[in-house]
């Protein structure tokens, strides 16, 4: 299942410690709004962009509708070019893959490309509890590595570091891990990441087993595809002599012209690139080039459930871009811990209630209430995944899997709700009466808003569940029907004047 962190409480409680942290927001508002200006800049070059997003969206939902015939092709496109297959139905069995893999090449040590199917099965858990150290070469990975941390955003792990906090990590912590940080490190990026390259450089070159992902995986001619921007993916790809790819179903394509629509979308929507500084591609095993074993781990854990979901399915066409993360401004306060999983932000918000089910833990069905659907997440969207309608479609599934057969608080007020809105004498008599008990409220805790509107303060429980949270207008001073009446119907002006 979907790597939750462990302990990790329900997302309202995490948010609420991440917004005591003013240097993270600081960090997070900083990180976020310039990715946000850099491709928002890339995207506005691009003159068919909504036409790009179309398509990305069709090709994933066609696809999608003919899984299992087109997971059969790449396996056999795979199959012919000298690569091993192998099929894993949740976490357990994938991460028992690559670490028999491991185990038979007698290596304690692995190299990695950053992938997000890795971290969602916790591999680097499952081979350190036998023995086998996974370094991270990315240079955000590498950061949340050194520092035990978690990662907290899908494309810049580290996200929630700053660089002098960078500095000290690799000051203190990189001696452990091999080559240690050089005498007076400074904060300067350019010094920061020569530190890595020194720290990693003995790595690559020494690593007989690299492990990675794929951002696509294209079906017609069984070719591989990672995506990045340090160089390190292509070293874990080209150095070892084994190369071990675990690949989510769905990050299938059918052939290199739907690849084509992805590779224009998924620089500028991550990194607000025009371009990836480095596509890898690789076929199958090539005689004297490369590594010559190749392994893919074809991984379901939970995607089949989510296919299942005709309204969560559209989920399974996320490229993991992270855009969705940059402009949720949920994200931007609380950053990616509090969502407690290595799928945070608003994609995270789905994929883990989907991917995990409802119902099995309060930190999951918290998930998708973390969120105020403003709709900003669909919007930046690439493949036009309406994260807002599946969040909706959660928390119906949410509350369904909470029913005891007893009415709960909300049900008797819908049905309380519905007894009055269903007939217009009782409706009217509703309205009279909120108006005077609204005003009574209004003027014992009014409070002003912008624009000059007011709103009611804090009420008594059970009403204080909503004003902690949130808004409520004040009522106006005179309802609908009564302005209806009063105006006939907006004929006549405040004077009893016809218009
Ligand atoms: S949901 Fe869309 S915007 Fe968010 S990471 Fe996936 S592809 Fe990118």
């Amino acid at each position: 299942m979907s790597a939750t962190f462990v302990g990790m409480p329900a997302f309202p409680e995490a948010a609420r410690a991440a917004l005591g942290n003013t240097q993270l927001r600081q960090n997070l508002s900083h990180a976020t709004g310039t990715i946000r200006s850099k491709r928002a800049a890339v995207v506005a070059e691009v003159d068919d962009w909504e036409e790009l997003r179309l398509a990305g969206a069709e090709i994933k939902d066609r696809t999608l509708r003919h899984l299992d015939e087109h997971l059969l092709q790449l396996e056999s496109a795979l199959q012919a070019r000298g690569v091993t297959v192998h099929w894993a139905r949740d976490a357990a069995e994938a991460c028992a893959v690559v670490a028999g893999i491991a185990r038979g090449h007698g290596v304690d040590e692995v190299v990695k490309v950053k992938s997000m199917a890795t971290q969602e099965i916790n591999l680097n858990e499952a081979l350190a509890a036998e023995g086998i150290a996974a370094w991270e070469t990315d240079l955000a990975e590498l950061i949340v590595q050194l520092g035990d941390d978690l990662p907290s955003h899908i494309l810049v792990p580290a996200i929630h570091r700053n660089r002098s906090e960078v500095r000290e990590i690799f000051r203190t912590r990189m001696a452990s891990a091999g080559r240690p940080a050089p005498e007076g490190l400074t904060d300067e990026p350019r010094d920061l990441a020569a530190a890595a390259r020194l720290h990693l450089r003995e790595k690559f070159l020494r690593a007989r087993v690299a492990i990675s992902g794929a951002n696509f995986a294209v079906a017609e001619t069984g070719t591989l595809v990672v995506v990045e921007s340090e160089g390190n993916g292509r070293m874990c790809l080209t150095l070892p002599e084994v190369l071990v790819s675990v690949v989510g179903i769905e990050k299938l394509v059918p052939t290199w012209q739907d690849l084509d629509v992805f590779l224009q979308l998924l620089p500028r929507s991550s990194t607000g690139e025009r371009m990836n500084p480095y596509t890898s591609t690789w076929s199958g095993v090539t005689p004297g080039d490369g590594p010559q074993e190749l392994h893919v781990v074809l991984l379901d854990n939970g995607r089949t459930n989510v296919l299942a979901d005709e309204v969560g399915r559209q989920a399974l066409r996320c490229i993991r871009c992270s855009a969705c993360l940059n402009v949720c401004p949920v994200y931007e306060r609380t950053g990616g811990h509090a969502y407690g999983s290595v799928y945070p932000g608003p994609i995270g918000a789905i994929l883990n209630p989907l991917l995990k089910g409802v119902g099995v833990d309060e930190q999951t069905d918290s998930l998708p209430y973390a969120s105020t659907l403003c709709g900003a997440c669909f919007e930046v969207c690439p493949v036009r995944i309406d994260i807002p309608e599946v969040l909706v479609h959660l928390r119906g599934k949410v509350v369904d899997a909470h029913r005891s057969g007893r009415p709960t608080g909300p049900d008797l007020a819908m049905r309380a709700a519905a007894w009055v809105l269903g007939d217009a004498r009782r409706t009217a008599i509703a309205e009279v009466a909120a108006g005077l008990s609204g005003r009574v409220v209004a003027a014992v805790g009014r409070r002003a808003l912008p624009g000059g509107r007011t709103a009611i303060g804090r009420l008594p429980w059970p009403a204080s569940l909503w004003t902690d949270a949130r808004d409520l207008p004040s009522p106006p001073r005179e309802s609908f029907r009564a302005w209806w009446r009063r105006t006939d119907g907006g004929r006549r002006d405040d004077a009893g004047q016809g218009r």
